[in-house]
């Protein structure tokens, strides 16, 4: 096992408070919706809400799978809640967001893996909030393509799907995912609906190596893919999968450059960065690019 590390000083930022920060925590907890913002702690709370961009996410709380890195509790799915993209929808609209992420657990115990509660969010927040662009960031559908393009017909605005880490960790981070199979899933979405761009993300720092990452940026290009956002991995507790190493705030600079040249439209690269960090500053370069 790995001693754990101390924080280096640049991951030290204050939880935010103040009134974008209270609105948000007043939704959880009286209409009970989930924003990954609040569920992850995400350092950056107080930044994204002042932007009017936040991550929903939809499907229950509960996961199917239990990635050693992750969060989110193990447990069996709650029954599907019809009511649920209407609710969040209206959220979007109330809060008057820009820019919206929505994401879900993975629910292997469906037969579409929640697509169509996707594609209905897609439909609700259209009617309801037509003004706020959409990023859906999917789980991996057991790589079920007619479920896909059941996302894909009710047109996102951006399609994300993260491979998170390089091949050869997946068996000691993600079971029951597969790195081509996720590969496979941005290219299915990258051909058949090309007009909507798609996104993935990294987290690292749980032991990968740079020609590693190098290999699947290009991987991730090869399928078409063009926003990315690479993150310092951090263990929520110390039953996680243990942090590896920090990387400095220069090693991402370094990495965004390498990234940019293998023709990512745009990347995000740094310790706090999240996968829906920047998300509408991401999808507005990529827009006029
Ligand atoms: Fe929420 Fe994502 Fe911003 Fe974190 S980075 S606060 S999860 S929108
Ligand atoms: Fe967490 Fe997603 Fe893995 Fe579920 S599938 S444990 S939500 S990372």
């Amino acid at each position: 096992s790995f001693p754990q590390r101390q924080k280096p000083d640049w991951l030290k930022v204050r939880l935010p408070q103040g009134p974008g920060w209270a609105r948000i925590d007043r939704y959880h907890r009286e209409q009970g919706l989930h924003t990954v913002c609040r569920s992850a702690a995400c350092p950056n709370q107080g930044e994204c809400w002042s932007r009017g961009t936040a991550t929903f996410m939809i499907l229950g709380n509960l996961c199917t799978r239990t990635c050693t890195f992750c969060n989110v509790q193990e447990g069996r799915p709650v029954v599907l809640d019809h009511t649920e993209p209407a609710r969040v929808a209206q959220a979007i609209h109330e809060l008057g967001l820009r820019h919206a992420v929505v994401t879900s657990v993975t629910r292997d115990d469906l037969p579409d893996g929640g697509a169509a509660q996707f594609a209905r969010l897609v439909h609700e927040v259209r009617a309801r909030a037509p003004g706020c662009r959409l990023e859906l960031l999917i789980p991996d559908l057991a790589g079920n393509l007619h479920a896909l393009d059941v996302i894909l017909a009710a047109a996102p605005d951006v399609l994300g799907h993260n491979v998170e880490t390089v091949p050869r960790l997946y068996p000691q981070t993600r079971q029951g995912a597969d790195y081509q199979r996720s590969l496979d899933l941005l290219a299915a979405a990258h051909r058949r609906a090309p007009q909507v761009l798609t996104k993935s993300g990294l987290m690292l720092g749980v032991g990968e190596s740079f020609e590693e990452i190098f290999a699947v940026l290009a991987d991730l290009r090869r399928v078409g893919c063009s926003l990315l956002t690479l993150g310092q991995y951090l263990a929520p507790t110390r039953h996680h999968h243990p942090v590896i190493r920090y990387l400095r705030p220069d090693e991402f600079q370094q990495l965004r450059q390498d990234a940019l040249a293998l023709g990512f439209v745009h990347v995000e690269a740094g310790p706090l960065v999240r996968s829906s960090y920047h998300a509408e500053q991401q999808f507005e370069e990529a827009a006029d690019a």
